[in-house]
């Protein structure tokens, strides 16, 4: 064996264990391994988990924050604006160059996938996709990062963009985007979804769409893009990102479209952090928080996972692509602070991300890749609570990054 992790506490099973890793691949589990390695780290009791996988980031527009001028409107249409201004006159470094810090910070907390989306459109052409393909390539021998093939102003509506979307294929894009409900009409949004289906299946390329990301009940792209998948028979190569509207509907409408989702198969990331500064704008009090029915559908059994989304850009001024952050919003924004609904969360950010993306051998199992976080606490709760990054972060057997923290009080 290379590297042995002793005393580690794991998710599901009592005391403390060691882990084996032989090259990139996990190789044992045990109490105590007996065997040396040419390495050993002593996780001191700590929790080790998978490293998180961030399945909705958008890399191309990170950091704006920085340079951009400020909303003056205090608008949504404002931020459309900045973004479409900065995005007229993007360039391939400058979008590594911003996206890379963004990079560094996910890998300094604990994060080895991403899925990053990037606007394929009339305002920045193929600028944006062009910038992460140049991303994915710098971070290749580091970290795993998916480019989506994204019409972030609709395909309908801007016209050429399924073309763009078809040479964004060509370029080499991995996951087909989509934007369903920002068309104008209920009908241009399934002709939205029905074009994404014709490019994934003509590349035989798994999907993720944002969906219904709005409060009106009346936004209804979600059932239509589950009636799809059935139809094409995608179950478990399609992902939606938001689903905001799902919680405005009235609970029967709403219990039809969680059946289909769980029919069909779909997976859904809530992302909390924009929910709950972009949604509930047109609330008076009570104003609600956006987030789509996190509780009910994960009863139901439904792949839910949660994701960053956005950093530091005309939409959200924050945001640490930190996915034991965006795990806390969960458990704050949808009620999951009991044990079962906190152990459900680490799901979100972690094997059930994995699964949404269809990753291969992940977890903490023999055979599965050694990608690992020795985290900073003995249990989840207290990683929650205490929002300390990975003391060490591991990628197929290597370490990739160490966080040391020191606090003392000197006097008192
Ligand atoms: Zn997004």
């Amino acid at each position: 064996m290379d590297l042995i992790i002793r005393n580690a506490r794991l998710m599901a099973k009592d005391g403390q264990w060691d882990i084996g890793i032989a090259g990139d691949r996990v190789a044992a589990v045990e109490r105590q391994i007996a065997a040396d390695a040419g390495a050993q780290i002593d996780a001191q009791g700590n929790l080790v988990a998978p490293t998180y996988v961030n399945g909705h980031v958008h890399l191309d527009k990170c950091n704006l924050g920085d340079v951009m001028r400020p909303n003056k409107t205090n608008s949504f249409q404002e931020c459309l604006e900045i973004t479409w201004e900065h995005k007229r006159s993007y360039t391939v470094d400058d979008i590594v160059a911003r996206a890379s810090r963004a990079i560094e910070e996910g890998i300094l907390n604990g994060t080895t996938v991403f899925r990053v989306f990037a606007d394929v459109d009339s305002i920045g052409g193929l600028k944006p996709l062009e910038g992460i393909l140049a991303l994915r390539d710098k971070w290749k021998s580091t970290v795993r990062i998916e480019a989506v093939d994204f019409p972030q102003e609709g395909i309908v509506r801007d016209k050429g963009t399924f073309e763009r979307m078809e040479e964004g294929m060509r370029m080499g894009a991995d996951v087909i985007g989509g934007l369903p409900w920002h068309e104008w009409t209920d009908q241009d949004a399934q002709e939205h979804i029905d074009l994404c289906f014709t490019l994934a299946k003509k590349y035989d390329k798994d999907i993720h769409m944002l969906v219904d990301d709005t409060d009106n009940p009346n936004s209804r792209s979600l059932e239509y893009l589950a009636i799809k998948t059935l139809r094409e028979s995608y179950r478990g190569r399609v992902a939606a990102s938001h689903c905001g509207a799902l919680a405005a509907y009235d609970m029967v409408h709403a219990h039809k479209v969680m059946a289909l989702v769980k029919e069909a198969g779909v997976s859904i990331s809530t992302n909390p952090h924009i929910s709950l500064v972009a949604q509930g704008r047109y609330d008076k009090e009570p104003i609600r928080r956006g987030v789509t029915r996190v509780k009910d559908l994960w009863r139901l059994g439904v792949n839910l996972f949660s994701s960053q989304d956005d950093v530091n850009d005309p939409y959200y001024p924050f945001g640490r692509n930190d996915q034991q952050e965006v795990a806390a919003y969960v458990c704050h924004t949808c009620h999951m602070t009991y044990p079962n609904e906190m152990s459900a969360v680490f799901d979100f950010v972690t094997h059930n991300a994995a699964k949404a993306l269809r990753l291969g051998d992940y977890g903490i199992e023999p055979g599965c890749w050694a990608d690992l976080n020795i985290l900073s606490a003995p249990t989840w709760h207290h990683v929650l609570r205490l929002q300390q990054p990975p003391n060490v972060v591991i990628r197929h057997g290597k370490v990739l990054a160490r966080n040391a923290l020191s606090r003392q009080i000197v006097s008192g």
